[in-house]
Order: C-alpha cells, then sequence, then structure tokens
C-alpha cells in the first residue's frame, strides 16, 4: 500500500497552497465582515482551471479526479473556507453532475461557461419541509408539451445570489413518490426569480439565497438525466460533495492548529510557554493525530470513488468525522488563545463559525449516522 500522493497530485497541492497563501488568505478576513460573494477569488481560480477539476478538457475543464479536488479543496479552506464552499457549490454540486448525468448537448451547452468562471453555478433541493427528508420535496414540475412548468422555492442555496445555472430539483406529480426529477434552470428564465438573502453565522463571502420558481417554464431539453431520477442523481451527487465538506473541514482544523501551534510557543505564562504545559501540548497533539486520522478516511473515499466502487458510507464517515474535528480543533484554539481567543480581531473566530456550517450542510451529522448505522446494520 502506497500513502505517498503522486507527483501530480504533489505539484497540484503546492500551486493551490502558494495561491491560497498569496491571494486567498490575506484577504479573508475582509470578506468575511463585508459578507459579499468573493467575486475576485472566483474569477482567480477560474483563471487557474481550479474550477474545472474533474472536468476533462474537451468541455475545457482541467481533468483531475476526485483526490485532486480533495487536495485543492481543502488548500483553499485552509486560508479562506468561504471560497472553498463557492467552489463546493459551483463545481461538485452543478458542473460535477452536469458532466455525470448531463447529454452531449448539455455538457456542451453548460460545462465550458462554468469552468471558465463566465457563469456562476448552484444546486437548490431544500425547502421549508424538506431539508434532511428531501423526500419531502414540494416543489412540482408539471408537463406542458415538450417543456415543464416549474412552481416552488428553495430555501438557502449557496451561490443562491449571483448564480446564472441552477441544478433544481422537483417532483413531477402524476408520477407520484417516484416523481423527483431533475432540471437545469437558466438566470432571465422567465418565472424565476432569486429571493430572500441571509445573513449567516460563518462562511460568509459564499452567499445564500432563496429561488423562487413561479409557472416557471423550463424545456425538456434542460431536465437533467430522465424523469423520476432525480433522487439517484441527487445522492449520488451529494456523495462527491461530502469529499468537499470534508475536505473542507481538513482545511479549517489545519489552520487552526497551525495558529494555536504558533500562538502556544510564543505565548508565556507562569515563565514558560504555555506550549510546555501538557493541558496545551497534549491536547494540540490530539488535534494534530486526529487530523492526519480525517484525511486517511478522506483519501480513502476519494479513492474509492476514483476506482469505482462503492463510497457512500466512507463519505460519510469522512464527512462526520472531519467536520466534528474541525469544531473540536477550533474550539480548542480559541482556548489556546485564551481571551484574545473570544474577540473579533483574533483569527480563530471566523474558524470556529465557518466549521459549524460543515456539521450542517450536505447532510448533517445525525444524517451521515443514519447512512453509516444503515451500513453497519444491513
Ligand atoms: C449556509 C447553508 C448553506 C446551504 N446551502 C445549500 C445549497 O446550496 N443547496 C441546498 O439544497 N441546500 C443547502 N442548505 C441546506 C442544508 O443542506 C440543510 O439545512 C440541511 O440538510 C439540514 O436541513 P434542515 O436545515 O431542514 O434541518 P432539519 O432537517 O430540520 O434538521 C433539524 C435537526 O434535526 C436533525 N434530524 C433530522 N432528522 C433526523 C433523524 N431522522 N434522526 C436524527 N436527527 C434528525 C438534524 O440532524 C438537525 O440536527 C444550506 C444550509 C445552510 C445553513
Amino acid at each position: 500500500m502506497d500513502f505517498t500522493l503522486s507527483e501530480e497530485h504533489k505539484m497540484l497541492q503546492t500551486m493551490v497552497r502558494d495561491f491560497a497563501n498569496d491571494k486567498l488568505a490575506p484577504v479573508a478576513d475582509e470578506l468575511d465582515r463585508k459578507q459579499e460573494f468573493a467575486w475576485d477569488n472566483f474569477k482567480m481560480m477560474a483563471e487557474m482551471e481550479l474550477l474545472g477539476l474533474g472536468i476533462p478538457p474537451e468541455y475545457g475543464g482541467s481533468g483531475g479526479d476526485e483526490l485532486s479536488i480533495a487536495i485543492a479543496v481543502e488548500e483553499i479552506a485552509r486560508a479562506c473556507a468561504s471560497t472553498a464552499d463557492i467552489v463546493d457549490a459551483h463545481l461538485c454540486l452543478c458542473a460535477a453532475p452536469i458532466y455525470r448525468f448531463g447529454t452531449e448537448e448539455q455538457k456542451q451547452k453548460f460545462l465550458p461557461a462554468l469552468v471558465k468562471g463566465e457563469k456562476v453555478g448552484a444546486h437548490a433541493i431544500t425547502e421549508s419541509e424538506a431539508g434532511s427528508d428531501v423526500s419531502r420535496v414540494q416543489m412540482t414540475a408539471v408537463k406542458d408539451g415538450d417543456s415543464y412548468i416549474l412552481n416552488g422555492t428553495k430555501i438557502f442555496i449557496t451561490n443562491g445570489d449571483v448564480c446564472n445555472v441552477v441544478l433544481v430539483f422537483a417532483t413531477i406529480p402524476e408520477l407520484g413518490e417516484r416523481g423527483m426529477t431533475a432540471f437545469l434552470v437558466e438566470a432571465g428564465t422567465p418565472g424565476y426569480s432569486k429571493g430572500k438573502k441571509y445573513d449567516k453565522l460563518g462562511m460568509r463571502a459564499a452567499t445564500n439565497a432563496d429561488q423562487v420558481f413561479e409557472d416557471c417554464r423550463v424545456s425538456a431539453a434542460n431536465r437533467l438525466g430522465e424523469e423520476g431520477r432525480g433522487m439517484r442523481l441527487f445522492l449520488e451527487t451529494i456523495d462527491h460533495g461530502r469529499i468537499g465538506i470534508g475536505a473542507q473541514a481538513l482545511g479549517i482544523t489545519k489552520a487552526a492548529l497551525e495558529r494555536a501551534v504558533d500562538y502556544a510557543k510564543q505565548r508565556q505564562q507562569f515563565g514558560a510557554p504555555i506550549a510546555s504545559y501538557q493541558a496545551i501540548g497534549w491536547r494540540l497533539a490530539d488535534i494534530f493525530t486526529e487530523l492526519e486520522a480525517a484525511r486517511l478516511l478522506l483519501y480513502q473515499a476519494a479513492w474509492l470513488a476514483d476506482n469505482g466502487q462503492p463510497f457512500r458510507t466512507q463519505a460519510a464517515m469522512a464527512k462526520v468525522y472531519a467536520t466534528e474535528l474541525a469544531m473540536r480543533a477550533t474550539t480548542l484554539g480559541i482556548q489556546v488563545f485564551g481571551g484574545y481567543g473570544y474577540m473579533m480581531d483574533s483569527p480563530m473566530q471566523r474558524y470556529f463559525r465557518d466549521a459549524k456550517l460543515t456539521e450542517i450542510y450536505e447532510g448533517t451529522s445525525e444524517v451521515q449516522r443514519m447512512i453509516i448505522s444503515g451500513a453497519l446494520f444491513r
């Protein structure tokens, strides 16, 4: 068994780390305060072809595999988790399913512009009564000739205020419980509008808004996958997405650990650096150990995905472990910084606020445990 990264993966890691250190980290706090979509970061990532990871060159992408996405997202999140959040919604939850499930015409139509950052993608399934239980989606798609009439509202949608393409899930009433179907809706389509914007605790430079569909006519050419295949399409997409969220959590954990170690080495109390006290040093050692464990779990899930093997359980394990670690790491990080850790000009508070979201979206920790226990007791 070889645990080393390939030369290509190492080069990608170095390139993204340098970019994230130089361009993303210096502006992360300011973007967090402004709570506006991080346009400059988005454009820079497009220029560096990071928005095309996992998409083949014939559709404008830069190729690479699931592991490449995990490596890049961790490095981006270490500097600015909001920016990693934007990538996840745009690439993993919108462009990637178009590549995986789209017709040749859909791939040619949508992917080049998404990959080049000329358009922003989003993914919308959540509704007020359909959160963890996505089978409760009420939005309807009523067939009318060679098009569908969409009605319903999606809430909390990442990139939702700026997106030009949204992958949206609605149910075709005549198909009953098996009616969930996916559609690609473009900005400017009559009957489609952006709704309420949100003021968030963390990940504030990845902005969220409701998506409103009122008698919105969408051509059958914009249906992604077959009628009634939406649930399967959603579940497969989210399995990949969870690797991305786990990678976000790794990046946040790494950033918090690095800051805490630096601070613990220089902060002196009782005549010695606080790092020399086991209450501090050993707890940081535990986070360091868990970070390695979480990364191994995540890379295993990515490896399974890249090798065409089932990976749903491993992706759920990686997500729940890495995201809960991010909360432990950032909580400890604040403790290590003492009173300064609680202040809004300390570096830890942003990591702490950003980490919390990773435990919630793309399936809460409870939902991940439902998947894992389902596999355990199958
Ligand atoms: C910032 C942000 C960005 C988001 N971005 C998107 C997006 O881009 N696209 C999109 O479609 N959605 C998005 N979401 C929605 C997100 O995926 C949901 O919020 C999440 O899946 C949880 O659903 P809910 O909020 O309705 O909580 P609920 O499902 O109401 O859950 C409430 C609590 O009950 C628990 N719970 C629920 N069922 C069970 C059970 N059977 N057993 C044990 N516990 C249970 C949950 O784990 C949670 O702790 C986003 C959410 C946020 C906050």
